[in-house]
């Protein structure tokens, strides 16, 4: 028999909210920042076709639909608190919602981040969660703090997503148990929640990679009015991508999309304390280039060079939903 709207919320997604003023089954939830900090919140859609491929399991749906979320809270060096969710689905299948409710709240107990309210109704499957964290007061990191002299980091490996995705798109041979690991990248991001946390204070800037590097650096280098010079060939990648031929390279690292890794700024004298956030964090981070005055011949001023300091060029497009790119 099929489950009612208010019976599969109960089963699946009330829990208790021991944090939260208010949780879930009133008109609103309330919340309750501690003194001192600021709330922080973010919304992030996923949709059927758009997103995800009809065939991922439910349970990597439900982690990645809060990954993708906690990691914009990472970005700005959050401290996650709780999150909404709104649910569209075309049955209410009990064997579906328990898998994608078990990796949704997974990762949001292994963040702390309580579920204190949504929306469930019929429809095409579509997920939207908004996050709320918080950040001391002005402490936030933004895209705009970038600054000419700045070093440019990256955490972790680039590209893997991308790898999975032209693989199983037929664009890419990639052997099964890589592509295994390319897939888990895809579809089970690690928002790098500690890292942001550890980076207040120390980054100037910071963003997280969503739509692939070049868009999203792109973004701090207009919000900041800088240029910035990229060793792209020194951009972190795994083994399982580095032994593919250098244009996929390329494509994967400078234009991949779904990393959530935290691509991010700092002064060249705060060095020990980028690499001790990652360390403390356990994540690797590496330096991938420099922020530059802007060139008002340059704009955005975003310059890619090679192993040996030669300039790439090549049409690096940014996922952008409204234009798709040319097949
Ligand atoms: P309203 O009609 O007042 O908007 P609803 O009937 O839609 O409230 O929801 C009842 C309660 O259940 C609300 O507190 C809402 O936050 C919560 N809720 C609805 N859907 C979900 C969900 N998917 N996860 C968690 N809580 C939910
Ligand atoms: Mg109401």
């Amino acid at each position: 028999m099929s489950l009612g709207e208010f019976e599969l919320i109960e089963r699946f997604f009330r829990r208790p909210t021991p944090r939260a003023v208010v949780g879930p089954g009133d008109d609103c939830a309330v919340l309750a920042p501690r003194p001192g900090m600021q709330l922080a919140v973010s919304t992030d859609m996923l949709v059927e076709g758009r997103h995800f491929l009809s065939t991922v399991d439910p349970h990597s749906l439900g982690h990645k639909a809060l990954a993708v979320n906690l990691s914009d809270l990472a970005a700005c060096g959050a401290q996650p608190l709780g999150f909404t969710l709104a649910l569209s689905l075309p049955h209410a299948e009990a064997h579906w919602l328990e898998g994608f409710a078990q990796g949704l709240l997974a990762l949001a107990d292994a963040h702390g981040c309580e579920l204190i309210g949504g929306d469930t109704t019929s429809g095409p499957l579509n997920i939207c969660i908004t996050v709320f964290g918080e950040v001391p007061t002005q402490g936030a990191l933004l895209r705009s703090g970038a600054r000419a002299g700045d070093q440019l980091w990256v955490s972790g490996q680039l590209g893997d997503a991308r790898l999975a995705l032209e693989t199983i798109r037929g664009h890419a041979a990639t052997a099964q148990v890589s592509l295994q690991t390319c897939r888990h990248a895809m579809e089970r991001p690690t928002p790098r929640v500690a890292l942001g946390l550890a980076l207040r204070g120390v980054a100037s800037s910071a963003i997280d990679l969503s739509d692939g590097l070049v868009g999203d650096l792109t973004h701090i280098l207009n919000r900041s009015q800088v240029s910035a010079l990229v060793h792209a060939d020194a951009l972190p990648r795994s083994d399982t991508l580095a032994a593919q031929p250098l244009p996929l390279q390329r494509l994967c690292t400078l234009a991949g999309g779904d990393d959530y890794e935290l691509l991010f700024t700092a002064p060249p004298q705060r060095q020990a304390q980028v690499l001790a956030a990652g360390h403390h964090a356990g994540v690797p981070v590496t330096c991938i280039g420099v922020i530059e005055h802007r060139d008002a011949h340059l704009q955005p001023g975003l310059r890619l060079t090679d192993a040996h300091g030669a300039p790439i060029v090549g049409p690096w497009i940014a996922f952008d939903h409204f234009r798709p790119p040319s097949p």
